[in-house]
């Protein structure tokens, strides 16, 4: 029997696929190659029974902004969003931080001279993300269905975070921006940074940096156990390496990464194609260490005890230069750390008054080098005290977590650099990014709209395969 479609991987991109061509009335088969679902959207007591850690991501602006999940019946399926009291934060050095709230006033009464300043910037943001936010998650090369928004959005995208934020009175506001747009792993004063930073500061003040309940692994449980509601099937411990370890099917769906499809695919695609997959470029890795805390972080500024997510590296210059080391192949005295402390708001995540906290750093790719111990410090700098409440902590390198999810090539989080047009033209130049060959498609976050949590590549990938050969 020819099955429909097969989808490789079931991280977030390929459940949405699934889900998107079972919608559809099309059989679906998902072959993953872990035990459970999830890729790098899962959760797991890794330090103290009761404490439950995420894996991979832990903050989901874009998966509570996802159009595709916001269509499904995700909650009767166990998802439950959660909004932190405050967005996110950036500490600075004196006991100050800068936070970003959902309202944009109350935002900018953190930025002391430029307060006024960045209610111009965010307040149009916020004016226009509704139109924006399809064009964001989707293919960025394709007509726009409000240029004027995007336009807006482009000019002031296109340049560097450092560029954006020059010529700003106080410290708050540039490093605010840092750190949203430091999810670029890229150097700050390279192109296109500040559409990162824009994007991420228009999230938190519209859909929020909100998290699921009881952590990552909600979600992925949620996608899966419609998924199977809907018909779709999901086959677990089972790695698909060569073509033969598929069945017969009309669509291929991969969510892997391009160096994968091709070694997978081989001679199915021109070798021009398996060339440019095969070097398709890698960015920085991540380090990551989970810590369980008795109790909460005692962070020096009031306000970032109620921020889910704090981005740890003091000012845009302190921020551009860490990333700037990790670019050049350096590991930074001074890291920038990302840092999630779900259990502000989300109690299920350990024993009644203690705490789990995420954090990581970015790496040159492949990296061996140990950076707990940086880590810490940098908490330790705006939280003196941070040391003293760890009960246990797991450090994971950029080769355990591609050990966990072969889509992690060198601990990159994100399915490969966002360095130069990379941004637009992922994995190629094409108006049809997601369509590889005729019945083959690529819907990982290789493909727009990138990396994150929020199943729009697979979402993508599966209605081009639906206006293609499931017609
Ligand atoms: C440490 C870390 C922190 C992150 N933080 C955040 C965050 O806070 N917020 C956010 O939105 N995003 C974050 N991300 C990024 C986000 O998790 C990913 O971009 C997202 O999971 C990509 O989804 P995907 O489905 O394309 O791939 P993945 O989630 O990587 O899933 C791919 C799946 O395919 C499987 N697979 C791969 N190859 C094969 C094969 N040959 N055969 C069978 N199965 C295969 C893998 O096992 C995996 O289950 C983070 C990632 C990491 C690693």
């Amino acid at each position: 029997m020819t099955i429909d479609a097969v989808v490789v991987g079931a991280g977030p991109n390929g459940l949405t696929a699934a889900i998107t061509l079972a919608r559809a009335g099309r059989s679906v088969v998902v072959f993953e190659q872990a035990d459970e679902v999830g890729g790098a959207c899962r959760s797991a007591e890794t330090t103290l029974p009761g404490f439950i850690h995420d894996l991979g991501a832990a903050v989901m602006p874009l998966g509570h902004a996802s159009p595709a999940w916001q269509e499904l019946p995700l909650a009767e399926h166990g998802l439950e969003w959660i909004a932190p009291a405050a967005e996110f934060g950036q500490p600075l050095d004196g006991g100050r931080a800068a936070i970003a709230y959902r309202d944009v006033d109350r935002t900018a009464s953190t930025l002391g001279p430029d307060a006024d300043r960045y209610r111009k910037v965010a307040g149009s943001l916020v004016r226009d993300w509704e139109r924006l936010r399809p064009s964001l998650l989707g293919p960025l090369l394709r007509l726009p269905r409000h240029p004027v928004a995007l336009a807006r959005f482009g000019l002031r995208g296109i340049r560097s975070a450092t560029g954006l934020t020059a010529g700003a009175a106080g410290d708050a506001y540039p490093a605010l921006f840092a750190g949203a747009a430091a999810h670029s792993v890229l150097p700050l004063d390279r192109p296109f940074t500040a559409s990162f930073g824009l994007l991420f500061l228009a999230l938190g003040h519209t859909a929020g940096f909100q998290y699921p309940r009881g952590g990552a692994a909600s979600i992925s449980r949620a996608l899966a156990s419609y998924l199977g509601t809907i018909g779709g099937e999901i086959r677990l411990s089972r790695p698909v390496r060569n073509w033969d370890d598929l069945p017969a099917h009309r669509a291929a769906i991969f969510t892997t990464g391009p160096p994968a499809l091709a070694a997978i695919a081989g001679t199915r695609l021109t070798e021009r194609r398996r060339r440019r997959f095969r070097s398709w470029p890698y960015g920085p890795g991540a380090f990551k260490v989970d810590f369980a805390l008795d109790g909460p972080i005692p962070w020096a500024a009031p306000g970032l005890a109620d921020a889910g997510t704090v981005h740890v590296g003091g000012t845009m210059e302190e921020v551009a230069e860490a990333e700037r080391l990790v670019a050049e192949g350096s590991h930074p005295e001074r890291p920038f750390v990302l840092l999630a402390q779900p259990s502000v708001a989300d109690p299920t995540r350990a024993p009644a008054g203690r705490q789990t906290v995420w954090a990581y750093c970015h790496v040159p790719n492949g990296s061996e080098v140990d950076m707990t111990d940086r880590i810490e410090a940098q908490i330790e700098r705006f939280a003196p005290g941070f040391r003293d409440r760890i009960l246990a902590r797991t450090a994971t390198s950029p080769s355990s977590l591609e050990a966990m999810n072969p889509n992690l090539v060198g601990g990159d989080v994100g399915g490969g650099s966002y360095a130069g047009t990379r941004l637009l033209f992922r994995p190629s130049a094409s108006l049809r990014p997601h369509r590889v060959t005729d019945s083959i498609f690529l819907g990982s976050a290789s493909t727009p709209p990138g990396g994150g949590v929020h199943g729009m590549g697979g979402y993508w990938a599966a209605r081009a395969a639906l206006s293609g050969p499931l017609r």
